[in-house]
């Protein structure tokens, strides 16, 4: 059933009305019309099934049949800090960790990230990658759509993270065995990670990383990519004490 995204969605007397660019999208781009079963999600978790009931110029109304809760959320709380990327690479981080589930994605400039240019660039990228997450979402049956922080500084970034959550920097030239660190870390259903740019982190923001409570963790001998690399932890997370399996 095709799915669209109604953030805060205001339902009387079980109609719901959908306006703007996903109105348009049911009518132009898919061409549904009064009697088809759609299902309007909310971003927070909740789902709305119902049926075309009216088709305006610049809306349409749905009859609500039934209202539950998504139910497709993964038990772990995954933050994903990431350092800039360059490209087009940041799209599709975005668009992947969602289908995998994260909860919030945080992008971070480090010393060796990639800069990016003023106020305006980092407003419109932003606004470009919750696109993306709310896109991914919808594709992917997620009742959620993760929360796509705005760009930060690497210590600021670091200041975000909380003494609550299972803390772990990845990083390729020391750290424990993620297989070790999950194993001693079993009841923590919070996880913030941070993955570096693709020239890395320097010997400084490990240290200043550790100083605040992150733990240093190894994926193993090759380097990755920093996109293959948060994927990858994703993916083992997810599988190890998550719902990916
Ligand atoms: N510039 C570095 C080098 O060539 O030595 C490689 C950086 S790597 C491309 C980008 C990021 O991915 C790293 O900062 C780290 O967070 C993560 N990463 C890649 N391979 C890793 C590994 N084997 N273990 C832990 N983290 C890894």
């Amino acid at each position: 059933m095709p799915r669209f995204y109604v953030p805060a969605p205001i339902i009387e007397n079980d109609l719901l009305k959908i306006g703007g660019n996903e109105a348009r999208h049911i009518r132009r781009v898919l061409r549904l019309k009064t009697g088809d079963e759609i299902i309007v999600f909310d971003g927070l978790g909740k789902e709305y099934e119902g049926v075309i009931d009216e088709e305006g110029s610049f809306s349409v109304v749905i009859k609500v049949h039934n209202i539950s809760a998504s139910g497709k959320e993964s038990p772990l709380e995954v933050t994903l800090a990431q350092s800039l990327l360059k490209g087009e690479k940041m799209d599709t981080l975005i668009q992947k960790a969602t289908e995998l589930g994260v909860k919030e994605i945080l992008p971070f400039l480090s010393s060796r990230s990639v800069p990016l240019l003023g106020k305006s660039a980092r407003l419109k990228r932003h606004r470009r990658w919750e696109r993306i997450a709310i896109e991914a979402s919808k594709q992917c049956g997620r009742g959620v759509v993760p929360k796509i922080e705005p760009l930060r500084d690497y210590s600021e970034m670091l200041q975000t993270s909380s003494s609550g959550s299972l803390r772990l920097i990845l990083w390729e030239k020391e750290g424990a065995k993620l297989k070790k660190v999950l194993e001693r870390s079993i009841e923590k259903t919070k996880i913030f990670f941070i993955i570096g740019p693709e020239g890395g982190f320097s010997q400084e923001e490990v240290e200043e990383a550790k100083k605040t409570g992150f733990t240093t963790v190894s994926l193993g001998k090759r380097i990755l990519r920093a996109e293959t690399a948060s994927l990858c932890f994703l993916s083992i997370l997810q599988y190890d004490r998550g719902d990916l399996g």
